[in-house]
């Protein structure tokens, strides 16, 4: 058994990018620029923010982060957005999901301008990643295949199952896996929580992406042996024997499943990561893309 190691293969990739801006720079090309909305004081989501707002000050981006009050509308949200899309400084822009339940996800994503949609939400980068067209990848599907780019694993014809349809990570992640590129080609089977017989089908799996959001769901007997995990999940459970009395698990019992497995992504340090180094990509790319459109214009 290897460890998928997301800390490590997010190192050596962040130094890649460091490298690429201060080229860029040289070149005469601008910072980068990630503007992150967060609206209300959720912890996970101050969390995540403060990782990639972090990221960008070592790769030499700039970053802005916008607060917002959980009470802001959702006409008041989208004017930010839209603010954000009209500075010509700002490369990229990130809203942190979730939102509060009185504004529409969608109709905020959907406001973002599809050239700085480095997190690859909006409907446009979708639709081109469905297509095979180059467009922003979701930030998370991303950066497992940079993962399993990195560790040269090769999943063609083997038969992958995607736990979680969500439109984030775990239908995206059925595209990519399939698509007729390196790495790709797999067969896939997309699950969610009305799929019947979920243990048979995750048992013929030669990789497993879970993306489901409930601690311990995969288990040892769901799993055939040589198979690769890939987990996905980040869940707090209370834990006594730490001082901040809880700790992260994903969403699969790593101590059962990891000793069955040819690979698997550990939590955290595994797509965590990687899912930071899908966003800094896109966003040095929506920075680079900018300066063509503005040299040929
Ligand atoms: P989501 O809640 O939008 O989707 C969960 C999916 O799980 C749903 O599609 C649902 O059908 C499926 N599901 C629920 N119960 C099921 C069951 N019993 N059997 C089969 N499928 C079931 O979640 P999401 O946004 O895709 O996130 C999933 C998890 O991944 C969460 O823990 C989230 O925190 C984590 N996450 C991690 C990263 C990262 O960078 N590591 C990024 C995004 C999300």
């Amino acid at each position: 058994m290897q460890i998928l190691d997301g800390t490590l293969v997010s190192a050596h990739i962040k130094e890649q990018i460091k490298q690429d801006v201060i080229d860029w720079q040289a070149q005469g090309g601008k910072k980068p620029h990630l503007a992150a909305i967060l609206v209300g004081n959720n912890p996970a989501s101050e969390a995540y923010v403060g990782h990639k707002v972090k990221s960008c000050a070592e790769l030499g981006f700039e970053s802005t982060l916008l607060r917002f009050d959980p009470s802001i509308t959702e006409a008041e949200l989208i004017a930010e957005v839209n603010k954000l899309n009209n500075n010509e400084d700002v490369d990229g822009i990130l809203v942190q999901l979730p939102l509060p339940g009185h504004i529409s996800g969608d109709s905020v994503i959907n406001a973002i301008d599809p050239s700085k949609d480095v997190d690859g939400f909006h409907p446009i980068s979708q639709g081109k990643m469905m297509l095979g067209q180059p467009t922003f990848l979701p930030a998370t599907p991303y950066g497992i295949m940079l993962l399993l780019e990195h560790y040269n694993i090769d999943i063609a014809g083997m038969h992958c199952v995607v736990i979680g349809r969500s439109n984030i990570v775990g239908t995206p992640m059925t595209i990519l896996l399939s698509r007729n590129t390196k790495p790709g080609n797999a067969t896939v089977t997309l699950t969610h929580s009305r799929t019947k017989n979920l243990a048979e089908i995750c048992q013929q799996a030669d990789l497993i992406v879970a993306a489901i959001g409930k601690p311990f769901f995969v288990t040892a007997d769901m799993v055939k042996p040589g198979a690769i995990i890939i987990d996905v999940g980040i869940n707090r459970i209370p834990d006594a024997t730490k001082k901040s009395g809880s700790r992260l698990v994903g969403d699969v019992d790593f101590e059962g499943c990891a000793p069955l497995c040819s690979y698997i992504t550990p939590v955290p340090g595994g797509v965590g990561p990687m899912t930071i180094c899908g966003l800094m990509k896109n966003t040095l790319l929506a920075a680079k893309q900018k300066s063509t459109v503005a040299a040929t214009a």
